[in-house]
């Protein structure tokens, strides 16, 4: 039994996420750490909001409410949406939390312990019409790297170079539009990242199994123009994690928080400390998980998240973690995804446009869309929902290839042979040359989703699904039973343990169907097809089944062309 860490990466506060955020981390994370649980291995699947900085103020502003009670309150509404996709997070932690706040000081006062904070007077961007120093995201103007014209101040979205706004060319505040702004002095702590860059590089180095989008993103902040720079990691706000040497306070640092880029990768540690919280369990259950001297050298972690997140987890945090000199563990494998477009553009949250995932659920199961999701991840290069694809995969392939196999399968047998499984026959050389296809098959299927290639494992499973279809197409029990029903009995019950098969292959994707397909078994045996002759005999002759409700419904053309012009982009 492996021990597998798996965080996904957490999702800002304010607002609900649309469809490409959720396939971008959340949800193939969910399939990696349900395929693990499935496998018996020891799975902690940590996620969490990602609550500081100032749009979680600004939000909070604009909806009338302290900034501590809007964050908990969208906490509750991005928790339930989750529960509604069935992300099946251990600990659905926030950043906002005491744990992270704890962590997040004690990793600053061992950094500098470490001769790796400096101080820095410098100045920032105030502005002077809103009154306030201005964080990074909240100045636009143009990249001094490509010339993009709406780069902020932090990170320029078309070239994705992290920026200082002082970097940028005629800035202006994205609160108020105003252009009135000024350099005010101020003072605040830099990890000095440069010291760390030999040690960084030759930890990446050391990752030759790492794809190679990840790897070039980090080299390429390592090593292009003047390489990796020191980082600021405190803020002039209120909302944040106050910054504190450890548990003592900072000279001439009072008022001022971590910047929410240094605590939110350490909300993974902070996540799994509350998730022993939340479980009234001791420091030890999540140490054991963290610190490879107390457990975690026989853990291996998994990170998942967009491209964009990329440069922070493979320079910044792993930065923190190093320079901490802390047994803390480090990454051992990233994936990281490219994104997924809406219908010949970009999802827009302020435009409304394309599904959001509270939309996504008030139309349709959460199968039907982490199927869509999963099938079409945007692995090696960007994907593109569009209507007509997402009616087609769900009709073809849940619709006609597996749901269509369940109904008939069942349906069939009661109208034939009653309540249970029937008992005649025996396996001839047809059940044995499916036999032998689906166990090769799972044994791909399995290679497939240990390396994380997501899109191929879903192909991989509709191909198992297909193969028994064909199969019980050429086999025809509804004909043979005419002749020679002891054989037609015998294809029957091949197929119930199909059916047992493919819920069990079937659940990481689609986990409500797997159940209802279980259910209507009346078995709850999840056991892993490690010998496939012995999978299709779990279900024995005699065994009780139930004919399901339709797994899955067909989507019509009208729906299409109705929620295309729905989601075609007017949400405040
Ligand atoms: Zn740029």
């Amino acid at each position: 039994m492996a021990r597998v860490l798996i965080t996904s990466a957490i999702p800002y506060i304010n607002g609900i996420k649309h469809l490409g955020n959720l396939v971008g981390s959340q949800l193939p994370a969910d399939l990696f750490a349900r395929y693990n649980r499935a496998r018996g291995h020891e799975v902690m699947f940590i996620c969490a909001t990602d609550e500081h900085g100032t749009p979680a103020e600004l939000a909070a502003a604009k909806a009338g409410k302290p900034v501590a009670e809007y964050c908990a309150e969208m906490h509750e509404v991005q928790a339930e949406i989750a529960r509604g996709f069935r992300l099946s997070f251990d600990h659905f932690g926030r950043s906002s939390s005491q744990r992270n706040h704890k962590l997040t000081q004690a990793f600053a006062g061992r950094l500098a312990d470490q001769g790796l904070i400096r101080e820095v007077t410098e100045k920032m961007i105030f502005s002077v019409d809103d009154n306030r120093f201005l964080p990074d995201r909240y100045i636009e103007g143009t990249c001094p790297n490509c010339g993009f014209d709406s780069a902020r101040g932090d990170q320029c979205d078309n070239c994705t170079k992290q920026l200082d706004p002082t970097d940028l060319i005629n800035p202006r505040s994205t609160v108020s539009g105003s252009t009135n702004l000024e350099l005010r002095e101020t003072k605040h702590l830099y990890l000095m990242q440069r010291a760390l860059k030999d040690k960084l590089e030759a930890w990446i180095d050391s990752k030759t199994d790492w794809p190679i989008l990840t790897t070039s993103i980090a080299k390429k902040w390592l090593n292009d123009g003047d390489g990796l720079q020191d980082r600021g990691i405190t803020r002039d706000l209120h909302w944040g994690i106050p910054v504190k040497k450890g548990d003592q306070p900072w000279p001439g640092m009072e008022g001022k928080v971590f910047y929410v880029w240094f605590d939110a990768p350490i909300e993974y540690i902070a996540g799994t400390a509350e998730w022993a919280d939340a479980n009234g369990l001791d420091d030890t259950a999540w140490e054991r998980w963290w610190r490879t001297d107390k457990g975690a050298s026989d853990v291996t972690y998994y990170q998942f998240m967009g491209k964009d997140n990329v440069p922070f987890h493979t320079l910044s945090f792993p930065a923190t973690i190093l320079g901490s000199g802390e047994p803390w563990k480090l990454v051992d494998y990233l994936k990281s995804f490219n994104y997924l477009n809406y219908d010949g553009g970009q999802f827009s949250t302020s435009r409304g446009r394309g599904v959001f995932m509270d939309q996504a659920l008030s139309i349709l199961p959460a199968d039907y869309w982490r199927w869509w999701l999963l099938s079409h991840a945007p692995e090696t290069s960007d994907a593109e929902f569009t209507w007509e694809n997402f009616q087609a995969s769900v009709n073809k392939d849940l619709a006609d290839v597996l749901g269509n196999l369940v109904s008939r399968v069942t349906k069939f047998a009661k109208s034939k042979f009653g309540d249970d499984i029937p008992a005649g026959g025996a396996f001839g050389p047809q059940e044995t040359a499916l036999i032998a296809d689906l166990g090769a098959r799972v044994r791909d299927y399995e290679a497939l989703m240990a390396q994380m290639e997501v899109r191929k494992a879903a192909a991989e499973l509709r191909a198992i699904w297909v193969a028994g279809n064909e199969y019980l197409q050429s086999a025809a029990p509804w004909t043979v039973v005419k002749t020679d029903p002891e054989r037609a009995q015998a294809m029957i019950r091949l197929s119930f343990n199909l059916i047992r098969l493919y819920a069990v292959l079937s659940a990481p994707f689609i986990p409500d169907a797997a159940q209802t397909m279980m259910t209507a078994l009346n078995c709850d045996d999840w056991s892993w097809p490690e010998d496939m002759a012995h999978a299709m005999r779990v279900l024995p002759a005699g065994h009780g089944f139930t004919v399901p409700e339709n797994l899955f419904r067909k989507i019509t053309d009208e729906e299409r062309t109705d929620w295309q012009t729905r989601f075609a982009g007017k949400r405040d």
